[in-house]
């Protein structure tokens, strides 16, 4: 089997907080971008054990959130991608067979999540043909797409609920539960990056054991039945997002489509709405509601 594992930093246990930890300018960054290659390379380690053949690792974190030097001898890694054409980040069908998630956050708005946000603290709500997507929503429908299999996600035990949530069947590991229990959709960016700090971490060498553990199940239990199949909406695809208010501007509706493709959809530009009367989230999840009935 030849396992794709898309990693980002705010999912990682040992990572405190965005303001510190994730940017490039952070004072713990370098030292958060080992903890996630600490718990890339146990999940290596996992799906070796279980007879992986091949892994690309891709550096999924804005700034980079690998340290090249630390990766495991067996793994290749993908960074950086063309403007405009970032998705599927590498993941490619004629040479992967599943796909994992290590590090991942929740989406933006998730009560109980550590360090949630969709893409950039700015974004309140984002939606896929009236579903609400979170980073692992959005990568999880390009796997779909190609047909490759979605079989681990790590990072936070409210993130590991959205992913078993959106791929019913799919391995998962918690490596820290967020306290915070209020969504903050009234915040704007710069206070909502400040917002869900609060949280219970194992401790890496924990976290590394129960990631190795749990990726050597994932692969194990993909051999034996054939979960992991993303379920995939019904084309034409539109997307949605909403950006939260600033000092310098109310909030704002962006929206996007593709006829036959999410992977063209996700890379396509985003088109502002004109200026609404209404409050933009409650119009976005009004929809969301209305199609659900
Ligand atoms: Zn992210």
């Amino acid at each position: 089997m030849r396992v794709y594992i898309m990693t980002d930093l705010e999912g990682v246990a040992g990572v405190l907080d965005s303001e510190n930890w994730c940017g490039k300018d952070s004072r713990y960054f370098d030292q958060a971008k080992e903890l996630l290659t600490g718990e890339v390379n146990a999940a290596v380690e996992g799906f070796l054990d279980s007879g992986a053949t091949d892994i690309l690792v891709a550096d999924g974190h804005g700034w980079g959130g690998i340290n090249p030097s630390l990766l495991h001898p067996r793994a290749e890694l993908a960074a950086h991608w063309p403007a405009g054409k970032a998705y599927p980040f590498s993941l490619d069908s004629r040479k992967l067979d599943v796909a994992a998630w290590i590090g991942q956050h929740p989406k933006a708005g998730t009560v109980g999540g550590h360090l949630c946000h969709t893409g950039s603290m700015e974004v309140r709500e984002a939606q896929i043909n009236g579903v609400s997507v979170g980073e692992f929503a959005e990568m999880a429908l390009c796997a779909g797409e190609l047909g490759v299999r979605v079989v681990l996600a790590t990072g936070c035990e409210a993130f590991t609920r959205e992913a078993a949530e959106f791929v019913p069947g799919i391995e998962t590991v918690a490596v820290k539960r967020g306290t915070q229990t209020d969504p903050g959709h009234h915040l704007c960016g710069v206070a909502y990056r400040k917002h869900n700090v609060a949280a219970i971490h194992l401790s890496p060498e924990e976290a590394r054991r129960r990631i190795r553990e749990g990726a050597h199940r994932a692969l194990e239990r993909a051999r034996e039945d054939e979960f992991g199949h993303v379920k995939m909406p019904v084309p034409p695809f539109g997307a949605t997002m909403v950006l939260r208010p600033s000092e310098q501007r109310p909030a704002r509706v962006l929206q996007k489509a593709h006829d036959s493709s999410v992977i063209h959809l996700l890379n396509a530009p985003w088109e502002e709405q004109e200026s609404l009367e209404v409050d933009p989230l409650a119009l976005v999840l009004g929809r969301a509601a209305e199609k659900g009935r």
